[in-house]
């Protein structure tokens, strides 16, 4: 597929729903995102204000959504995306593994958890990384510790610890992890800060310090400002209309990732409106 009308980051109910509105007003999509669809719908014990729906588990909700969308034929690209770049009339997605097209793009990225370390922007692109997929290949045979947010970051650090010499791998969840490869090692505690030693990367926990080439930072979602150059926004939220514009054209944002309250119906409500909104752009765009 060359460029797509319109490219939908994120598969929570925001995702999902404008995923469902561009379909079905007939417009070529890419959704990209996670086949479980959102860490957050999932963790949900009992969903008691879906209107339709009362007392749906988060489970339930995740396996419904995905029906419906096979039902319309939509896939899922499962990717993180990095960054997106306006290109003008178009945006440029920069993904782990391939790089993306779409002449509009809607950002369902759901809201950061926690805030971003002490040293952790100043440090990226030096010895700090958010890809593990992507940055691999600059640690072969070094020494590389991995921040995990959530369980499936342990597959990044199961394919590093085949590049790097040693793998130092510091869950933030309380699942015990499991590696076959000898030369990864799991360290708890709680992190504090990250920063640059004598060209070594240093992760601060509580009651240690990781020594290391490189800490890979890996979270579900990363904050706007870092995704997208020049987007504004309000603490860990995109600015947007109520039509789910942002401050650039053609990019539109919808979900937890605009602002509270975090609540399914009002993400499924803004990304409804978001697909409408890339829509009525896309017309705009070939009218010029
Ligand atoms: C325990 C719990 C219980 C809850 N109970 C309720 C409830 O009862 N009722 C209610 O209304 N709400 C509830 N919520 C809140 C609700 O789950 C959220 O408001 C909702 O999930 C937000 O949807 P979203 O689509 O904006 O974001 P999310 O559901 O967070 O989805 C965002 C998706 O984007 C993906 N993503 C992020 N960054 C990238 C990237 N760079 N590239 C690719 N993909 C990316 C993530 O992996 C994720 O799949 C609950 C939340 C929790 C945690």
């Amino acid at each position: 597929m060359g460029r797509y009308d319109i490219a939908i980051v994120g598969t929570g109910p925001a995702g999902v729903s404008a995923a469902l509105t561009a379909k079905n007003r007939n417009k070529s999509i890419l959704l990209i995102g996670r086949k479980d669809l959102s860490n957050k719908v999932i963790k949900s014990h009992k969903i008691l204000n879906y209107p339709g729906l009362p007392d749906i588990t988060g489970e339930e909700l995740v396996l419904a959504m995905r029906e419906h969308l096979a039902q319309m034929d939509i896939e899922i690209t499962e990717e993180q995306v990095t960054n997106v770049y306006a290109m003008g009339d178009y945006f440029a997605l920069q993904c782990a593994k391939e790089m993306y097209e779409a002449s509009a793009v809607i950002l369902a990225t759901g809201v950061m958890p926690g805030k971003l370390l002490p040293g952790e922007e100043a440090n990226l692109g030096r010895g700090v990384s958010y890809c593990a997929t992507c940055d691999a290949a600059l640690y072969k045979g070094k020494e590389a510790t991995v921040l995990g947010y959530s369980q499936k970051e342990e597959d990044e650090a199961a394919f590093l610890s085949e590049v790097a010499a040693r793998v130092y791998y510091v869950p933030v969840y309380k699942e015990e992890p499991e590696f076959a490869a000898s030369n990864i090692e799991v360290i708890r505690g709680v992190p504090k800060e990250i920063r640059r030693d004598d060209n070594k990367s240093v992760l601060v926990l509580n009651d240690r310090e990781v020594v290391s080439d490189v800490v890979f930072v890996l979270r579900d979602s990363v904050s706007p400002g870092q995704l997208v150059p020049g987007l504004e926004t309000e603490g860990a939220h995109i600015r947007v209309t109520r039509d789910m514009k942002t401050n650039i054209a053609g990019l539109f944002a919808a979900g937890d990732i605009t602002g509270d309250p975090y609540q399914d119906a009002k993400a499924v409500g803004e990304g409804n409106t978001a697909a409408i909104s890339a829509v009525k752009y896309l017309a705009e765009l070939a009218r010029k």
